[in-house]
């Protein structure tokens, strides 16, 4: 596996910091990610500003065009000393990171006694923007302000920007400057090795001894490997091919696929789940029904509503609201999780129904999985 970390990049360090599983199984493993259409509406916003800098093109009179042309106020003209799409690993390389570092400073702008890094960033809402004192951390930023760092040694300062432009309407765009000194970099940047040491040791690991990060399953659209990764339930995981079968047909369900196992490990998985089997009483088992339920089976599932009636009542009592969405964007749900991660599960039913198309599961649903001693999923 190790051989597959040869080179790390900005937006590699950000999905580590991310979740480090996510991480491991977008470039350790190499499952794809998927392209969205504001990722394609930014590659084209991007490749139009490219090529009026680079080869002098006007900007097209298009809906994408007019976005492109809004950020133009925030940017230098094209008769300065300008670099455009230049790539760090070959014109500025980084000379003390433990792999190497690859990127492109969208475009680097020199004057009299100043350098200039800008990146253009396209985004829904003005919320996404970065303050000046975020962008003084920025990991991207700080990445390329090492490259210019290591390659001119005489500089002690450099000016990072976010040039923004707004996809939505109404129409509009922004830009966030910070000057980064040398001292303050080179701080930064020594986090940034300790975060790349840590990849280099998760890279040579299993997949299942990579950390998870449940917090960011839901973020930004989702995690695109949530399929992959949260229904590899340890007790899923670790049951036996006849187990599951058992209690998938004493459910009345088609059976979770196992997956194979060998005898030897098969014994050893017995061995180890004899024990919680044993010990733990069968109403301290929480079972968790995604989008099916048992047509035979003592098990009566309750829905997730009803299953935390009291908790969300608590907290629409605490807000002064009769639903939880209506609590302030994110407040009253993000409350609603804290309690059910403090208590962990309901106290009043062992078994949960949830809709996998429902908000409820978009907000909670890793909780409850991660919570869950079995997970039954239509599939
Ligand atoms: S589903 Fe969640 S825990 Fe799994 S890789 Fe994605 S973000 Fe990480």
């Amino acid at each position: 596996m190790s051989s597959k970390f040869t080179h790390v990049s900005a937006s590699q360090i950000k999905t580590y910091l991310d979740c480090p599983r996510k991480w491991y199984l977008q470039k350790i493993v190499g499952l794809p990610s998927p392209s969205s259409a504001s990722t394609e509406l930014g590659k084209d916003i991007h490749s139009i500003i490219e090529a009026y800098f680079r080869d002098g093109l006007d900007i097209p009179e298009t809906d994408t065009g007019a976005i492109a042309k809004r950020g133009l106020e925030y940017l230098p003209s094209r008769d300065e000393d300008l670099s455009i799409e230049l790539g760090i690993h070959e014109a500025l390389p980084i000379k003390d990171s433990p792999v190497p570092i690859m990127g492109f400073i969208d475009l680097l702008h020199k004057g009299a006694g100043f350098v200039r890094i800008i990146d253009h960033k396209t985004t829904s809402s003005k919320k996404y923007t970065k303050t000046s004192k975020e962008l003084g951390y920025d990991v991207q930023m700080n990445i390329y302000a090492r490259s210019i760092f290591d390659n001119m040694q005489a500089l002690e300062q450099v000016e990072v920007v976010h040039v923004y432009y707004g996809t939505k309407a109404p129409a509009w765009s922004s830009s966030v400057s910070y000057v980064l000194t040398r001292q303050e970099n080179d701080d930064h940047f020594n986090e940034i090795v300790k975060t790349i040491d840590k990849m280099k040791i998760d890279a040579i690991k299993e997949e299942n001894e990579v950390e998870k990060n449940l917090e960011a399953c839901f973020k930004f659209g989702g995690c695109p490997y949530r399929s992959e990764c949260l229904l590899k339930r340890k007790e899923i995981d670790t049951m036996t091919q006849t187990q599951s079968q058992d209690l998938a047909s004493k459910l009345g369900l088609t059976a979770p696929k196992a997956p194979a196992q060998t005898a030897q490990v098969e014994a050893k998985i017995q061995a180890q789940i004899e024990k919680p089997l044993a010990i733990v009483p069968p109403y301290e088992r929480r079972s968790l029904f995604i989008g099916c339920l048992p047509q035979k089976s003592t098990i009566a599932p309750v829905t997730f509503y009803e299953a935390f009636r009291e908790e969300i009542q608590m907290i629409c009592n605490q807000f002064q609201v009769f639903h939880l969405s209506q609590v302030d964007y994110g407040k009253g749900w993000n409350a609603f999780q804290s309690l059910l991660a403090s208590q962990s599960w309901s106290k009043t039913t062992t078994a949960i129904y949830i809709d996998p198309m429902s908000d409820e599961f978009t907000r909670v649903g890793s909780l409850l999985i991660a919570n869950a001693s079995t997970v039954i999923r239509r599939v």
